[in-house]
């Protein structure tokens, strides 16, 4: 459920035309609802109630502080994945005792700046990085949480590259070195092993990969008597971009709970798409309608570079006017950007309403990985990113400038 619909054949956000939104600040325009933001937050909150777990949004799916700000103070911790991402939580306030922290790249810079901010622990992927954390903590002579991830060899059913518990996969170690890990713990004498950390991918629909990955996990903890105070489930919720039936927090829960019951443990969930996938639209206008003997193609003024989920996973999503329009084309269309690249496509072979030149699209489902992907490819300024509360909009991060294209550059004098 979401915040977003059509009401007497115009498209809102909440209680704002998005219309007017998109004529006062300009498209492409990243616009978020703070109710949709904030309900799928509490859906999930309430659903795992029993366990008062710490969730922790994962900062890669939207870091807009605005967003992160919104989040920290219904309660919600953060999981990171880089050096950016501690500084831009620590610049808004979070809790360092709430944020984890995970990749399969830490630098030596990156680990002692999270472990100067005192962060609840560092989610380890390999050997060599425990030993680089020990090595790190043992300079500044502090004693360091950590928990392992595991890779548990599972299908998750979701996209290639949105897999991440395959033992081909990068991330995490697999049982057997877990438990070697577990073994010799005491050669880690800096480290403190609290936790099993565990994501599995990102958009999955089924509950059974979940559940797989965590039964295999919490029968790893028993048969090796592991003695741990965390277990993180990691995200992966999927969420519906077309007509997937992904489950909704509470049935993730019921199927969940059973599993983590059987452990005396605190329970923490990193969810990026789940709450803030639903929560954001990417508004574009039409510059073109061009028509060639094969094909229609409606030229809109988002490119990859604004949105990559398309061209990078094929993602679906859901387009429709702002306006409500009953004629469609006659031929299929092919809704692209301006990018000099064939892969620039926001959608492929959809039957489509009889748009026009200037009018507005409104791509659902972009307020996870539509922003925080974004890039400045072809030259194109970032996007502006705007919030809707009720019946008031707040600009939140402004588009950028063709100076800012150029404000890091050097060129040298003599060249
Ligand atoms: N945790 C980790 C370690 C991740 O890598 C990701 C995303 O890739 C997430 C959490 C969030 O996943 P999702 O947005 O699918 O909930």
């Amino acid at each position: 459920m979401h915040e977003f619909k059509y009401k007497r054949n115009r498209f809102y956000c909440e209680k704002v035309k998005i219309e007017e939104i998109a004529n006062k600040y300009g498209t492409p325009l990243y616009l978020y609802s703070y109710k949709t933001l904030i309900d799928h937050y509490r859906k999930l909150k309430k659903a795992f109630s029993e366990f008062k777990p710490l969730i922790c949004f994962s900062m890669k799916s939207n870091s807009n502080l605005t967003l992160l700000k919104i989040l920290i103070r219904e309660g919600a911790g953060l999981d990171i994945v880089s050096g950016g991402e501690l500084y831009k939580a620590l610049k808004i306030g979070a809790d360092p005792k709430k944020i984890v922290y995970a990749s399969v790249g830490k630098t030596d810079k990156e680990i002692e700046d999270a472990i100067k901010a005192n962060i609840l622990f560092f989610n380890v992927e390999s050997e060599p990085e425990l030993k680089a954390i020990n090595r790190i903590a043992k300079r500044l002579a502090e004693k360091v949480k950590v928990a392992i991830r595991i890779n548990p060899d599972i299908e998750p059913g979701t996209h290639n590259y949105i897999t991440t518990s395959k033992k081909e996969d990068k991330f995490g170690v697999d049982f057997k070195r877990a438990a070697k890990i577990f073994k010799e713990k005491n050669k880690f004498k800096n480290l403190s092993i609290e936790g099993i950390h565990l994501h599995i991918g990102s958009q999955i629909t089924k509950i059974k990969p979940f559940k797989e990955g965590i039964s295999k996990t919490i029968d790893f903890i028993k048969k090796e008597n592991i003695n741990i105070n965390y277990l993180n489930i990691g995200g992966g919720l999927g969420i519906v971009y077309s007509d997937e039936k992904p489950q909704t927090a509470e049935s993730f829960a019921r199927n969940i709970s059973g599993l983590v019951r059987e452990l005396d443990i605190n329970l923490i969930l990193e969810p990026g798409r789940f709450i803030a996938g639903n929560s954001g639209i990417l508004a574009t206008k039409v510059l073109y309608i061009k028509e060639t003997p094969s094909k229609i193609f409606i030229i809109v003024d988002a490119g990859m570079n604004d949105f990559m989920r398309p061209v990078l996973y094929q993602a679906y999503h859901t387009i429709v006017p702002d306006k409500k329009i009953s004629a469609y084309f006659k031929k299929k269309v092919d809704i692209v950007g301006p990018i000099c690249e064939s892969a620039d496509f926001l959608a492929k072979g959809r039957r489509f309403p009889l748009v026009k030149e200037d009018d507005y699209l409104i791509v659902l489902g972009a307020g996870a990985y539509g922003f925080s992907m974004s890039s400045n490819y072809n030259s194109r300024p970032r996007a502006a990113e705007v919030l809707v509360k009720g019946n008031k909009s707040y600009l939140i991060r402004e588009k950028e400038t063709y100076e800012d294209l150029i404000s890091k550059e050097i060129i040298p004098s003599g060249i």
